[in-house]
Order: structure tokens, then sequence, then C-alpha cells
């Protein structure tokens, strides 16, 4: 294994690789107006460099491809998680004048999602260290996911939904034997709540947000598409933003395939929130960010606390990116859209990416340009 410590992403201070170090233990889970002290894997990259370009000849398909650039010394007897389709959307393309556009179609992982990329990695390290029992709180995808591994290797989940969770999603949670408990508040207040029950219990974590080795999974959705593209980077690339943790993910996934010298350039990354529910852009447009009482039908990014900002930020730096507020109305036409001009249905919240896109192609020129939707889901909810 090439990953050698864990580094706080607040303080700096480094802790040591173990199965459940969550959080820096300086700087804990913060109060609500301070950030948590999220940790990041680090690797010896010099060492990673060889092993990861000779993995590309293994034949394996999933997340276990990229190995050398994983938190774990062996693939995980685990569901197949990675492997999607890059599908190219020459309509879509030409309605924003862009050279190309792509769409990673996430819908094709095993429960039907992008965080089973993440949930692969949870489940492989909660196995490896013994536990039986893991924990999550979702307002559905993250939820599924974690049953749906849990099912496929008898493992218990506990899924800690928001008071208005989805009846779809519920559906799916309960035919994979989930243990469902539902929260009298937001998707904030049944986070708390599972992290309370976690640590009381001795459950594993599989909240991305707060589980450094969780993104570890997600990234891997930057090196399908860059590998998908002959390794040359799209000039942008865009996700739907809750916590924060998917397009930091892909951030550091696209920043270490540089690192490695197995591609030149950074994606410019656009991440897009509900206009309900936007602290993600208030506060890196430097703006005070707004506890509000408006929804969203978007409910997998109505996250009102994003936990994983410091990471998201320090990548949209990087890449020199941006964040997008859209109105649920917009993400309703871009779902349609993107049903009728490119034969992928995404779920609401996927539809963001095109709708984030749409827009900044009303605020600059993006002709010429080559861009990535990652299409996290396509679960469609009975109400929209
Ligand atoms: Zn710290």
């Amino acid at each position: 294994m090439f990953a050698t410590s864990l580094r706080c992403l607040r303080c700096g201070r480094s802790a040591t690789l173990e199965p459940s170090a969550y959080l820096c233990p300086h700087c804990g889970a913060g109060n609500g107006t301070t950030d948590p002290g999220i940790l990041d894997v680090q690797y010896d990259y010099a060492e990673a460099a060889s092993a990861f370009v000779a993995s590309l000849s293994t034949g394996r398909h999933d997340i276990f491809r990229y190995l050398s650039l994983l938190p774990v010394s062996q693939p995980g007897d685990v569901l197949p998680a990675g492997g999607t389709p890059l599908v190219a959307a020459p309509r879509l393309a030409d309605r924003l004048g862009l050279r190309a556009l792509y769409l990673k179609d996430e819908t094709r992982n095993p429960t039907r999602c992008l965080k089973d990329r993440a949930t692969a990695i949870a489940v492989t390290i909660a196995r490896a260290s013994g536990y039986h029992d893991l924990y999550c709180a979702s307002a559905g995808n993250a939820a599924i996911s974690l049953a749906g591994f849990c099912a496929h290797q008898g493992l218990t989940c506990h899924a800690f939904v928001p008071r208005i969770a989805s009846v779809t999603r519920l559906d799916w949670l309960r035919r994979y034997g989930a243990r469902i408990h539902v929260s009298q508040g937001n998707y904030d207040q049944a986070f708390r709540e599972s992290e309370e029950a976690g640590a009381l219990e001795g459950w594993y974590s599989r909240n991305c947000a707060f589980n450094p080795y969780l993104v570890e999974g997600k990234k891997t959705v930057a090196f399908e598409i860059a590998e998908q593209l002959d390794w040359q980077v799209p000039d942008l690339v865009v996700a739907p933003v809750g916590d924060g943790c998917t397009l930091g993910a892909t951030g550091k996934g696209f920043r270490e395939l540089r690192t490695i010298g197995q591609t030149e350039h950074l994606p410019r990354l656009i991440g897009v929130q509900a206009e309900a529910i936007q602290p993600v852009v208030r506060r890196y447009q430097g703006r005070t960010p707004l506890e509000t009482e408006e929804e969203t039908l978007a409910a997998s990014i109505a996250v009102q606390r994003p936990r994983n900002y410091l990471r998201l930020r320090a990548e949209l730096r990087a890449s020199h990116g941006t964040m997008l507020a859209v109105p649920d109305s917009e993400l309703l036409e871009a779902q349609s859209l993107l049903s009728q001009e490119s034969g992928i249905i995404p779920e609401l919240t996927s539809a963001a990416t095109l709708a984030g896109l749409l827009r900044l192609s009303t605020e600059q020129d993006l002709s010429g340009q080559s861009a990535v939707l990652i299409i996290t889901g396509g679960r469609l909810d009975s109400n929209v």
C-alpha cells in the first residue's frame, strides 16, 4: 500500500492511518460555525506512479483497477463499483456550443449511483477490520448504496434519514434489508444522530464527509474520465454539490494524475447547488451562508452545513473552478433536456450539472471547450 498517513485539511497536522481515524484529534467535528478537521490520505506518489501504470493492464474494471492510489492493500470482495461508461452527448454539446460534451454515467453502478465507489472502500476496510455494523446519514443514495453492499456481504446497515425522505428511497432501503432510523429533523440533524449512534455502538462510519478513506473511492471517477479520454483532461468537469465530497474527491483525483505524470493539466471544476440551499456557493463567493427554511426538490444536495467544504475549496482554487446556484425550475428543465437529448435519465440532483453548465454558458463563452457532466445517479423519485 502506498498510503502513508493522514493530514488535517484545517490545521495541517498529521495523523496515523487507522481504520477508524475519522477526524483530526485536534480540530474535531467543528461546531457548525467552524469547519470540522477533515483528514486527507497522503501517498508516496513517487512509488505509486509506476504501480499505477502497471495496474492498468490487470484487466480489472472496477475501482480497484487503481489500487496503488487507494487506502487499502487488497481489492475488496465487494460489489463491483466503477467502470462506468463515458457517453458522448453531441446534441447537448451543440446546444451549449461546446467542442465535446460527455456524461459520466454513474447510474450504471451496482446500486445505481456514484456513492458505490465510496461504499466499496468503506465495506472493504470494515470487513478487513472486523466490523459487522456500518452506519450512514443520507437523504437516500448513500444509505441505499451502503444497504446494497451490506446485503451482499451479510453485514448490517444502519441508515439515518431525514424526517422527510422520499418514498422511493425508503422502499429501496427496505428491499435491501437496512435498519432505518428516521430523524425528526433534516439531513443535518440525521447526520448528527448517526454520528452519536455510531460512536456509542461502535459501528463503522460510511459518512463520506468524516471518514477520510471514502473520498479515495470517489476520486476514481476522475481516473476513469481521464483514462476514457486517453489521458486528455477535459476543460470542465461539472458535479452537484451537497457536503462537497464528490467534487472535492474528483479534484483530488485529477490532481493526483498530474502529480504522478499521467496527465498534464487540471480541468476547471464547476460545482452546482440548488438556489434554495446554497451555502457552498455563498462561502466560495466570500458571503455568509444563510441557514434557510427554503427547500429544494434536489434532496441529495439539500445540505445546510457542508462538512467537506475545506476539501472542496482547496480543489476549486487549484483548478480555478467556480460554484453556481440554479433554481429548481432550471433543474427540472435540465432533467428533461438530458433525457430527451442524451438518452440518459438523471435524477434531479444530477440534472444540476447540465443546469449549471447552461447557466455558465450565458456568462462565459464556452465555444471550443470540452466538458464532462458527472451524472451521479438516476433513481427517480415518484414526485419529481
Ligand atoms: Zn486539525
